[in-house]
Parts: C-alpha cells; sequence; structure tokens
C-alpha cells in the first residue's frame, strides 16, 4: 500500500527556499512506486507557491491558510500541522534543519508521540513504506543509519547538503488539498514586524559570500580587517569554534556541524586549520579560497584555491587593494 511523504514547505516571500526545493527532488528521488509527493503548506497567502510546489514535482499540496499563519509561531504552527497529521497519516514529514523548521519537527513529535529523527543525510528505500536514514549524531562527530517509517508517522529534519539536487519542469499540477486549520484559541504571542538585517547581521546559512577567520589571526584586532573585507564584499563575517571560544566572534558566527553551514558561492577562509568539524560547514560551497601559512594545513584539501602566507601580510594587503579597486559593499560578481 503507498502512502504519502510530506515536505514541510518554507518560503520567503513569494519564493521557496533552496532547501525546500532540495527536499522535493530528494522525496522524488527516494520514493517508490505509489508513494506520493506531498507538500504541506501554512501561511495566509499561498497561491503563487502552490505553483512553485508543484514544478517542483509535488503530486498534491495540503494548504493551510489563515491569518494566524502569517508568521512562523511554534505552538501555532504544531497545532495546525498536528491536526493534518493525524488526519491524513502520512508516512513521513520532513521538515528542514533550519530555526523554524527544526523547532516545528520537534514539537510536532512531541505533540503525536511519533518517532524524530534530525540531522539527517540521506533518504533511502529498503523496504515496502520503510526507508533506510543517515543521521549525524553527536555534533556531527558520528553518522548514524536508522530505519524510518511503518504505521506510525516519522518526522524528520534534513540538513541542506544536496545543492541542485531538486529538479524543475514537472508540468502536471498538483491537486490541492484545501485544509481548514485547527489553531489554539490564545496563541500568546503579538507580532510586532520584521527587520531586514543588512549583511553584517545576515544569517551565514543564507549568505552568498562568506569572509571567514580562525586561530591563526591571532587577535580580535585582526577580525576587524576580516569585518572590513566583509564590507567590501557585501559578506558577513564567520569563523571557527577556537575563534568563538577565544571571544573574537560571537558563538551564532560559528562555521561547522556545532555552528551554521554555508552554502553560498565563495568562502574566503583565513588562518583556520580544516579541522572535518569545521570544513562539514562548507562542503556545499561553490568556491572556497584559503590562507595559511602552513603548506600541509589540512583547509588545502578543501579549497579550489590555496594561497600559502600570513594572513597578517595577506588580509590587510587585500583589504588595500580591494579598496584601490573602488569595491565597497557591492557584492561579488556572479
Ligand atoms: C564535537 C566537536 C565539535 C566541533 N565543532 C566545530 C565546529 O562546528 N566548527 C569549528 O570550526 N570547529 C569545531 N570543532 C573544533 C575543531 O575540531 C577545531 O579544533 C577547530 O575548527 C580549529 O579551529 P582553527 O582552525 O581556527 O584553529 P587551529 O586548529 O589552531 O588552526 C589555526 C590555523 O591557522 C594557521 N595559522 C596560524 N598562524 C597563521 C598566520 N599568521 N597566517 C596564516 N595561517 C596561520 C595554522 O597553520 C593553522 O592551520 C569541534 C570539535 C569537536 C570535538
Amino acid at each position: 500500500m503507498g502512502r504519502e511523504i510530506w515536505v514541510v514547505a518554507e518560503y520567503e516571500g513569494e519564493e521557496l527556499t533552496d532547501l525546500t526545493r532540495e527536499l522535493l527532488g530528494r522525496v522524488q528521488a527516494a520514493r517508490v512506486r505509489g508513494q506520493r509527493v506531498c507538500a504541506v503548506l501554512l501561511g495566509s497567502r499561498l497561491e503563487v507557491l502552490v505553483e512553485q510546489l508543484s514544478s517542483y514535482g509535488a503530486q498534491r499540496v495540503y494548504a493551510c491558510a489563515a491569518g494566524e499563519l502569517e508568521h512562523y509561531e511554534g505552538n501555532v504552527y504544531a497545532s495546525a500541522l498536528a491536526d493534518m497529521i493525524t488526519r491524513y497519516k502520512p508516512l513521513l514529514v520532513i521538515c528542514g534543519m533550519t530555526a523554524n523548521g527544526r523547532d516545528l519537527a520537534g514539537r510536532l513529535s512531541v505533540r503525536l508521540k511519533s518517532p524524530f529523527l534530525p540531522g539527517c543525510l540521506s533518504l533511502k528505500p529498503v523496504a515496502e513504506n520503510c526507508f533506510e536514514v543517515k543521521r549525524l549524531l553527536l555534533n556531527g562527530m558520528a553518522v548514524r543509519t536508522e530505519l524510518a517509517g511503518g504505521e506510525k508517522t516519522t518526522v524528520l529534519a534534513f540538513s541542506a547538503g544536496a545543492r541542485g539536487l531538486a529538479g524543475t519542469g514537472f508540468i502536471r499540477p498538483a491537486e490541492v488539498v484545501t485544509v481548514a486549520p485547527d489553531l489554539p484559541a490564545e496563541t500568546g504571542v503579538r507580532h510586532l514586524g520584521i527587520r531586514s538585517s543588512g549583511f553584517r547581521e545576515v544569517d551565514l546559512a543564507e549568505a552568498d559570500v562568506l569572509v571567514s577567520g580562525g586561530n591563526g589571526l591571532g587577535n580580535k584586532d585582526l577580525f576587524g580587517k576580516l569585518w572590513e573585507l566583509g564590507e567590501l564584499l557585501g559578506a558577513p563575517v564567520g569563523g571557527s569554534r577556537v575563534a568563538v571560544d577565544k571571544g573574537w566572534l560571537p558563538r551564532e558566527r560559528m562555521v561547522g556541524v556545532s555552528g551554521k553551514s554555508f552554502s553560498g558561492r565563495l568562502c574566503l577562509a583565513f588562518g583556520i586549520s580544516g579541522a572535518i568539524q569545521h570544513t562539514m560547514g562548507i562542503k556545499d560551497c561553490g568556491t572556497i579560497v584559503a590562507v595559511n601559512r602552513d603548506p600541509q594545513a589540512p583547509i588545502f584539501k578543501t579549497a579550489d584555491l590555496a594561497v600559502v602566507g600570513d594572513v597578517q601580510q595577506v588580509l590587510p594587503l587585500l583589504v588595500e587593494r580591494l579598496k584601490e579597486l573602488g569595491l565597497r559593499g557591492s557584492g561579488v560578481e556572479p
């Protein structure tokens, strides 16, 4: 008997996020005959998004619209979605490992008392309504293989990690199931507005270009130069765990398994050794340029361009050169 696999769609404005597209691609690739790829949309204005979900392969879209769902609020979203899961009993519910997705997935599993697998990396069918899932454990130090599926819905949260996996061009429009949401009477939350962040505050996971520093910078002052470079390139600053532990950067700027993953176009890494826990966070980045004075530094195995040199010299020189070129936060040309 076939069952449904649900991807909980995330979007910004009128655009699905890359991760949502990727997850639809993953499910397309993993589903077996008879299983249906479905997307769940919660929000207030959903029409445009339904079209996009169709073109990325959703065969059915559960659309749940209400003013209360306009902005993510864990309790409200979990209430609406848990009710839908109880009604339709999908085989799997897949969220992204984003701040909202992780929050929602955890809440769902508690409400539904369902199995919950966070940190998933892959999905492979092994038997009828049963999938093998590989997922990260212990801050990325270990990978465990588990089985997902069965009578009870399993909730999974997937990390980004397969850019370009989603194929568009599905021409068959998805069937739309409109669902009236089951919402709590009182949310206790008042939405005041959304403040857009400048590139300095932008979430590393969302950035296009990243400048990143490690222990090799030697002191917080040189991080000032890194911020200057970020300003010139329109890029946020991130760094290694050591840089964070030494107080040179706030914790939310840590790159790696215990921090953020960056999958943008370009990462400039200064004085970072390239420990696996760090490079896991940049493995899906387009181009990595690394500066390190040790020609044997492990980061050079991951980097596309290796600069063997002292960051104390290279970083200020690079900043000066870019200033001469008149670059001012205009970003890096594609
Ligand atoms: C469970 C666990 C989870 C972890 N999670 C993370 C994580 O999410 N993110 C993370 O980053 N780390 C993480 N770590 C830590 C990780 O193992 C490394 O210790 C850390 O990434 C090293 O940071 P670093 O490269 O800045 O420092 P170091 O290892 O000290 O390397 C500094 C590098 O700078 C170079 N250098 C020194 N001086 C100069 C100079 N003047 N010019 C040029 N190069 C120079 C050196 O050659 C060296 O390669 C984790 C560890 C554990 C055990």
